[in-house]
């Protein structure tokens, strides 16, 4: 069967990589969580004390990119590829408050995303991918031939968002996690490079009262139409 490209884009915690996995692993398709990168280059400045809740030094991480690799590897116990930043597996720590409340900042910068953009569209020249985040469908697969726009209330997000931190054992309270969600909404859809806007082209999907099952049932319906097309 021909292979396609599927573009999943939407606010943060509106389900997309939940969607994303499931249809990758249903098709038999590479999945590629974007925001994960896009998380990994902030842990990178976390760490080498380019960005704090004080300060963010731009140049400094902007001339670093040539020593940051990431790399995703398959994981069959979890059943998804994880993340690893210069041969480190960082899947959990990309995950936490901190790195959520600087990330919108890390990509907003335009250098960051050319980097990672030409990265994702060589992860994708064979198609055969699910890739979620906020430009896929729009900058870096504009020819993708299914675009999914994935909405959800801002409290329904963050009450997500809030139940996965906890369950990790994070201790946060749900008006912080509401805060970034909110933030980062503002960021991400203001940008002046690559703002989160919904392409033309593709089909919202609000989740804010589908269950797990009744969703991906569309989605997969969806999915079929493009094969019969
Ligand atoms: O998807 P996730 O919430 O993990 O993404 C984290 C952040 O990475 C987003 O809030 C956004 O600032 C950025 N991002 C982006 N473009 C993408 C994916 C994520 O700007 N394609």
């Amino acid at each position: 069967m021909k292979k396609i490209t599927i573009a999943i884009d939407g606010f943060s915690s509106t389900g997309k990589s939940t969607v994303a996995k499931q249809l990758a692993k249903y098709l038999g398709y590479i999945y590629v969580d974007t925001g994960a990168m896009y998380r990994a280059v902030t842990l990178y400045a976390m760490q080498h004390g380019f960005i704090d809740a004080n300060h963010f030094e731009t140049s400094k991480l902007v001339n670093a990119l040539e020593d940051i690799t990431i790399s995703f590897k398959f994981n069959d116990t979890l059943g998804f590829a994880e993340v690893y930043l210069n041969g480190v597996n960082i899947e959990k720590e990309i995950r936490t408050l901190e790195v959520s409340s600087f990330v919108s900042q890390v990509a907003a910068v335009s250098k960051v995303r050319t980097q990672l953009v030409k990265q994702q569209q060589q992860m994708g020249k064979d198609k055969g991918v699910v890739m979620d985040g906020r430009d896929i469908g729009t900058v870096v697969f504009p020819d993708a031939e299914l675009k999914l726009y994935m909405i959800a209330s801002a409290e329904k997000r963050a009450k997500r968002r809030f139940d996965e931190l906890i369950e990790r054992g994070d201790e946060v309270s749900y008006a912080d996690v509401l805060k970034n969600v909110e933030e980062r909404d503002y960021i991400d859809s203001n940008r002046e490079d690559s703002p989160l806007r919904k392409a033309e082209d593709a089909i919202e999907l609000d989740n804010s009262n589908l269950d797990l099952k009744t969703q991906f049932e569309r989605v997969v319906s969806l999915v079929n139409d493009k094969f019969k097309q």
